[in-house]
């Protein structure tokens, strides 16, 4: 068998893996774009329908992780292809839910159909229940990610086992299940070939607090400041969350105040996540913004917010109403898109970030697992044949991170060839 690592192992984003049977099946695991580069869509070589057309010939299925753009972005291209595309139930209905909402602005309505379109004829996967294509068993198991819904792959192909992790961290709210899922159903298929993300590989090994710890701190700002502005993911389940049980911990009175679109992800957060998730509770401004707002100046609100004219307009209605003094703006994003020295700086994000005298704070923790988690992954794994990283940087050492020498060995940083002991061949290719 041959696995085909086509983007991913030198960049963050735009992943592609490629697996393909003895027999000729072939499958895909996640096609993504290219991460932008600040405010600018960064180039994407599978733009190019030839090439795209090239990447996809004997395809017969692509598989996603979950709907970061990173994973997933040509749905409609592929579906044009007559190629069987599956993902999670709950990230189809956020994806739906995504591109509805996109279908009000005038530049985004074409894309959003289209992507609408071919979203009908996706097919859902759940977790530890395997789907088989001709030669090939894939097994998804939940992972904790900065996604709602978010997976890894267990692939098993001509005697050959693949664990594939996608995007994961153990430091949310249902991070836990990690080791408990490696433990009680993959360490007994014996895994040959893990491939993993090594995101934090650039970002110096850093330590990660958890959603826990980001909930306290927000909670100090909260204490101290009546109004907050939160600018977060919509999509995060963590960390809406995070922000919701802050707001609730400070004061019970106080309101969590989210618009039309973010309350319609919220509930299909809420109606197919259970435990932390079910207790979440919303004040929907877009209903009556004038209607509300007494209540948010009386009681003290948390409130979510996007760069979007939407907001632009909200705002402007609230900020002269409200005493800036008491006034905080959460910023709980990936700090680099408001660091003006960094490659992903966002000129837009940054002056709306700081577009009135409030008290600006960072609240946030990273998506991807951390080198240590990474290490313990591999350890509680200890792959027979290769350790394959993947969405990360280039000019990083996957090898660094790990602890043990005959795992060190085992990290795959360029094309090359296997022999299982059973006879079995595992091709293994690194573009
Ligand atoms: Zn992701
Ligand atoms: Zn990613």
């Amino acid at each position: 068998m041959k696995i085909k690592i086509h983007r991913g192992a030198n960049q963050i984003g735009g992943c592609i893996t490629e697996i393909e049977s003895s027999k000729g099946d072939k499958i895909l695991i996640d096609l993504g774009h290219n991460l932008p580069e600040g405010d600018k869509k960064s180039y994407d070589k599978y733009e190019n329908p030839d090439l795209l057309r090239k990447l996809l010939q004997g395809v017969s299925d692509v598989y996603y992780t979950h709907y970061h753009g990173d994973h997933i972005g040509f749905e409609y291209e592929i579906y044009n292809a007559g190629v069987t595309q599956h993902i999670g139930g709950l990230s189809l209905k956020m994806m739906k839910t995504l591109k509805n909402h996109m279908l009000k602005a005038d530049d985004l309505r074409e894309q959003a159909t289209r992507s609408l379109e071919a979203l009908e004829h996706f097919k859902i996967y759940n977790p530890e229940q395997t789907k088989t294509v001709g030669n090939i068993r894939i097994t998804p198991y939940y992972v904790s990610h900065s996604a709602a819904d978010a997976h890894m792959f267990l692939i098993e192909c001509d005697g050959v086992t693949i664990l594939h992790t996608g995007d994961f961290r153990d430091h949310g709210y249902m991070g836990n299940g990690l080791e408990k899922n490696i433990k009680a159903n993959i360490i007994k298929k014996n895994v040959d070939v893990l491939i993993t993300e090594g995101t934090m590989l650039a970002r110096n090994c850093e330590k990660v607090p958890t959603e826990w710890d980001l909930q306290e701190q927000a909670m100090d700002v909260m204490k101290n400041h009546k109004y907050a502005f939160v600018l977060c993911s919509s999509t995060d389940a963590d960390r809406i969350v995070t922000m919701f049980k802050a707001t609730q911990r400070t004061d019970h009175k106080r309101l969590f105040v989210v618009d039309s679109y973010q309350g319609a992800q919220i509930l299909n957060i809420k109606d197919n996540l259970d435990g932390i998730y079910k207790s979440l509770y919303f004040k929907n401004i877009s209903k009556d913004c004038d209607k509300l707002l007494p209540q948010m100046l009386q009681d003290g609100f948390t409130m979510l917010v996007r760069n979007s004219q939407t907001f632009e307009n909200l705002m402007e209605k609230i900020v002269p109403q409200i005493d800036l003094q008491q006034t905080a703006f959460i910023y709980s994003q990936f700090g680099g898109y408001i660091d003006e020295s960094h490659t992903a700086f966002r000129q837009s994000t940054y002056d709306f970030v700081h577009k009135h005298d409030w008290k600006m704070v960072q609240i946030h923790t990273s998506g991807h697992a951390s080198c240590e988690t990474q290490n313990a992954v591999c350890e509680l794994l200890r792959p027979s044949l290769a350790i394959v990283p993947i969405h990360k940087d280039s000019g990083t050492s996957f090898a660094d991170l790990l602890t043990d020498n005959t795992l060190k060995q085992k990290v795959v940083t360029q094309t090359t060839s296997f022999c299982q002991s059973s006879g079995n061949e595992v091709e293994i290719i690194v573009n």
